[in-house]
């Protein structure tokens, strides 16, 4: 992936789009190229290249109120939001029979937008739910219940998605051992808060956070109606804190080493004693399957223990809450607005909640993902630009070819392995070859809580036939209006949505260089992931297999580490430096890509130079290109947050991957005694 991936669980989206007012920015750039009035001319290149290229952009910028953060990913954002608030729009004008995909489009949003029914509702649509947790008797009926609310709602390595408010989370995939068939994932969950360190770490900064959260908890559960709800607000954080005690790292969580570990249905009992399995498969609707990927097995073990040690009532407490902060959006605005006010306000940082209608344009596109996608494309994808887009994917593939086939430290036979693996990516340029079905959902007017509630049931129920089918290599994992693109390692096949194919990544009006230097980076970005740390893990047929020499991997590994600690190096905060192991992925596909895409743009010219652009010389626009793409301000809220959470190095330090290309240093004349300086030898060379 190359971008964060929203933390929207508790806005019951699967995907949204970073939207932001317009900025005066967008006025400014009437002429396709790069943005020289955003530049800061007195900082030397070598001191601060990610300033040189973004100083006046950032000193004018303001972050919209209703935003945690902006830069190149919202600029796109934007340009697709207005573009899916037209297609929500004229879904809702069409007036299209019932049960059609349009019609279904247009119920979605407008219920959504309805804040008087879901007001006039008011705490009806909970009620069930609530019930059925008050309900809960014994140990049974509570794994029944844990059960019957599993979600496939994780993703470890396509997505990276690792978090989910319930106990575990599912994720149906193709299987590593045996890639021809698809296996149920087991991840851990049960936490609300970004991550288990804001329960754990002892700062005094993250103890005012948990102060706040519990206030926040007990504000949800007295909106609720729920007597006592000080004290079960305690019991509810004691019970977090206990369940982010057990849970594993975010780094080990991203490990597919550690991540693939199959349990025999037989052995759950015996390995995870504590949480009825019996009655939870049954409920979830797993009650038939052989076997398990145990992702997380040590938490795995010790949540199902705190299934058993801890109270029935402190369970039922922290349902009660997971339950009415999962669906926050959909209530009357008073639980919406108390759910901003911490994990917007104080998680984030950001003021002001962006408006109901374009977070109606969201929901809709994260539930109806496809359908709404399907008319993203037909409308803002011609064939020309996924000719133009798919014709840049194959020279990038053919620039990594070309340096898999020179690598001096590869062994022959682990560079036959690679290229064979390049050789059999599937690329999906813009949309897929074919859309999912939406038939199976029910969205009904008037009923914005039922309607996300189906949404979840119906992906569920989605997931659970998968298992039972052959693994299909053209399915998508991001819809077409993602600002995003993604490799998905062990299907060997890359998605680039059609709207990440737009600028500030991609322009078809101005010089190619600048493209290879955006979306090219990009697209080597995704490439590379086939052959990182992760991607290295897997074979050209998706099987999980070592293909590397020894000596292949311990210069892979000796290589990357240095990687990891130039990025441990980097400190945002003085009390909070990026997490070099955490983001190590990342970073080898930044750098991978900007390789590639250099190499590709080079290949492109011919042995000609680009014609200059505003005087600057064609390897200079593309370094040029290549920092303001990741140009980005943040609130410290949010900033710290993505610290904490993001397999991503935020945009400005993404910038400094320059540091490690030798043409970088020679088109910028650094020297020794610039700040960002590396000597030959310092610098990180993998592909
Ligand atoms: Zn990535």
């Amino acid at each position: 992936m190359i971008r964060p991936r929203p933390h929207v669980v508790r806005w019951l989206l699967a995907l949204a789009l970073a939207v932001a007012p317009l900025l005066p920015l967008r006025a400014q750039r009437a002429v396709p190229g790069l943005d020289t009035a955003g530049m800061d001319r007195s900082v030397r290149p070598g001191d601060d290249f990610y300033l040189y290229a973004n100083g006046s952009w950032l000193r004018r910028t303001v972050i919209p109120a209703d935003r945690s953060a902006y830069g190149g990913f919202n600029i796109a954002g934007e340009r697709a939001e207005r573009r899916l608030a037209t297609i929500v729009q004229d879904a809702a004008a069409a007036d299209a029979p019932a049960g059609s995909d349009l019609r279904k489009i247009g119920d979605y949003d407008r219920s959504f937008l309805d804040t008087a029914a879901i007001a006039a509702r008011g705490l009806e649509p909970l009620r069930p739910a609530l019930e059925r947790i008050a309900a809960i008797g014994d140990r049974t009926a509570l794994a029944a219940y844990l059960g019957a609310t599993l979600r496939a709602d994780v993703d470890p390595i396509n997505t990276g998605n690792i978090d989910t408010d319930n106990l575990f989370g599912l994720w149906v995939a193709q299987d590593f051992d045996a890639p021809t068939q698809n296996s149920a994932f087991l991840l851990q969950g049960g936490l609300e808060m970004p991550d288990r360190s804001y329960y754990l770490d002892t700062s005094a900064a993250m103890a005012g956070i948990r102060t706040q959260y519990r206030g926040h908890v007990a504000r949800m559960l007295t909106l609720a109606g729920i007597a006592g709800a000080d004290g079960m607000a305690d019991t509810i954080l004691d019970l977090e804190t206990k369940i982010a005690r057990v849970q594993e790292s975010r780094e080990d969580s991203y490990d597919v080493l550690k991540g693939n570990n199959h349990w025999p249905r037989a052995d759950f009992a015996r390995r995870a004693p504590g949480l009825d399995w019996d009655a939870f498969l049954g409920a979830a609707g797993l009650g038939d399957v052989a076997t398990f990927v145990a992702w997380q097995p040590g938490a795995i073990t010790a949540l199902s223990a705190l299934v058993a040690s801890e109270p029935l009532s402190a369970w039922k407490a922290l349902l009660a809450y997971h339950t009415i902060e999962h669906h926050a959006a959909v209530l009357p605005d008073a639980f919406d607005h108390e759910s901003f006010a911490f994990f917007g306000k104080t998680l984030s940082g950001t003021p002001e909640q962006e408006p109901r209608a374009r977070r109606a344009v969201q929901a809709t596109s994260g539930a109806l993902g496809f359908a709404v996608g399907r008319l993203y494309a037909q409308r803002y994808f011609p064939p020309g630009a996924k000719r133009q887009a798919e014709a840049m994917v194959a020279n990038i593939i053919a620039a990594f070819h070309k340096r898999i086939a020179r690598l001096a430290w590869m062994a022959p036979t682990t560079r036959a392995a690679a290229q064979a693996k390049l050789a059999t990516l599937r690329v999906g340029v813009g949309y897929p070859d074919r859309w999912p079905s939406y038939a199976g959902l029910e969205v009904v007017a008037g009923q914005a809580y039922g309607n996300a509630d189906r949404v979840e049931r119906f992906e569920d129920a989605q997931a659970l036939e998968k298992l039972h089918k052959p693994v299909d290599r053209s399915q998508w994992v991001m819809t077409p209006q993602t600002v995003n693109a993604v490799n998905m390692p062990a299907m060997n096949a890359l998605n680039f949505p059609a709207a990440i194919l737009e600028p500030p990544f991609f322009d078809p009006h101005r010089p190619a260089v600048m493209n290879y230097a955006a979306i090219g980076a990009v697209i080597g970005h995704e490439i590379s992931h086939s052959f990182d740390n992760l991607g290295s893990t897997f074979d050209a047929q998706g099987r999980m297999r070592n293909w590397w020499t020894p000596d292949d991997s311990v210069h892979f590994a000796a290589s990357t580490q240095a990687l990891a600690r130039q990025y441990d190096a980097y400190r945002p905060f003085s009390d909070l430096a990026i997490n070099g192991q955490l983001t190590l992925s990342e970073n080898i596909a930044d750098l991978a890509g900007l390789t590639a895409a250099y190499d590709a743009y080079r290949a492109s010219l011919g042995g000609k130079e680009a014609p200059t652009w505003a005087g600057f010389r064609g390897d200079q626009q593309f370094f040029l290109s290549f920092a303001q793409v990741w140009r980005t301000k943040f609130r410290d809220p949010a900033l710290r947050q993505r610290l904490l959470t993001d397999a991503h190095a935020p945009g400005p330090w993404r910038a400094r991957t320059v540091r490690n290309l030798d043409t970088w240093y020679r088109v910028f004349h650094v020297e020794p005694s610039d700040s960002l300086y590396l000597a030959p030898d310092q610098r990180v060379r993998i592909w």
